[in-house]
């Protein structure tokens, strides 16, 4: 029986903050330009506070530079909304990151609304998502983003490709199926009330996973050599008292019968972060009219 390809997104991932670290330097170097991502975090939730770390070290080692600004749970609305605002002003700063989730009873709309466009390296403002179901230049979600590289790593020209995207989030399945679009695939998006879900799967030569759930994708619902990309983290315990990370894809039995496919960890993940300091650099670049420091978004 043979195997599917494995896509390295730790070695694609690395390949990529390589590339924005040699830009960042080429961008100090010929325009005296340090591109500044602030972070902000409300609340004191330990897994965010990770992210947060992980986000300022991967921006030190790209030559990006990092501010972090954190804010009491009970903050509220409208001093993150002025906390933004002068992020959106301040010259050092190309890229605001909100971390989410926001404390129960944070509308993240209200905050993410507040942020410059121009500067929303999370891709996630009303403005940016309007140029990505267009077609237009604005900033890419992170994830979605990551995903398309890892694809076209594999499968360059994806036109006329049957893609079925599970999961129908703002974060990853929606921009993910706009982007698909954008490459020319006829996008199926299901979710928790499709009809057949397994029918629908099976026709996917693209199969992208995003649903939260362990192991809900299984082999019989993947065409053979499709190529398959498990968005999904999720954390299982052990019977020893660990946790163990599995994505949303029955790995093992899974890579029987696709063509190619991610792991779970070292797939998509660390996609995440390398993009998030592309988009930083992009925005450094296009807040001063100076070309796109890399190829094009995804
Ligand atoms: P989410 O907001 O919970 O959305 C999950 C989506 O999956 C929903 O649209 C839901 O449908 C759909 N769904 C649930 N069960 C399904 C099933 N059996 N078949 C098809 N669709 C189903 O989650 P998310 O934020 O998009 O994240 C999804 C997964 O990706 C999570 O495991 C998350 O940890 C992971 N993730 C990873 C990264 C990364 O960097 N690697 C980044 C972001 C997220 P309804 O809309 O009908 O409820």
């Amino acid at each position: 029986m043979s195997e599917a390809r494995l896509i390295d997104g730790t070695a694609i991932a690395g390949a990529l903050r390589q590339r924005v670290a040699d830009a960042a330097a080429d961008l100090h170097r010929r325009h005296r330009v340090t591109a500044g991502l602030a972070a902000i975090l409300v609340g004191d939730d330990p897994a965010s506070q990770i992210y947060i770390r992980n986000k300022a070290r991967a921006c030190a080692q790209a030559g990006i530079a990092s501010f972090e600004h954190h804010l009491p749970a009970d903050a509220g609305v409208a001093a993150i909304v002025a906390l933004i605002q002068t992020l959106n002003a301040d010259d050092r700063v190309d890229g605001i990151l909100v971390q989410l989730p926001l404390p129960c009873g944070t509308d993240p709309r209200a905050v993410i609304a507040a942020l410059d466009p121009a500067k929303d390296v999370d891709g996630f403002h009303p403005v940016n998502v309007g140029h990505l179901w267009r077609g237009e230049a604005g900033l890419v979600p992170c994830t979605p983003q990551g995903i398309m590289l890892l694809l076209r790593s594999v499968q360059p020209d994806m036109a006329g490709a049957e893609a079925v995207v599970l999961g129908r989030s703002p974060i990853v399945g929606r921009p993910v199926a706009a982007l698909l679009l954008a490459a020319d695939c006829t996008v199926t998006i299901a979710h928790s009330k499709t009809r057949d879900i397994a029918a629908v799967c099976r026709r996917a030569d693209i199969l992208v996973a995003a649903t939260g759930h362990p192991a809900v994708v299984t082999a019989d619902q993947i065409k053979p050599g499709a190529t398959v990309i498990d968005v999904g983290i999720n954390r299982i315990a052990m019977p020893d008292g660990g946790v163990r990370l599995v994505g949303d894809v029955d790995f093992a039995a899974a890579r029987t019968v696709a063509g190619a496919i991610t792991p779970v960890p070292g797939g998509v993940g660390p996609m995440t972060i390398a993009c998030l300091l592309r988009n930083t650099l992009i925005a450094a670049c296009r807040r001063r009219n100076l070309p796109d420091p890399l190829a094009p978004q995804a």
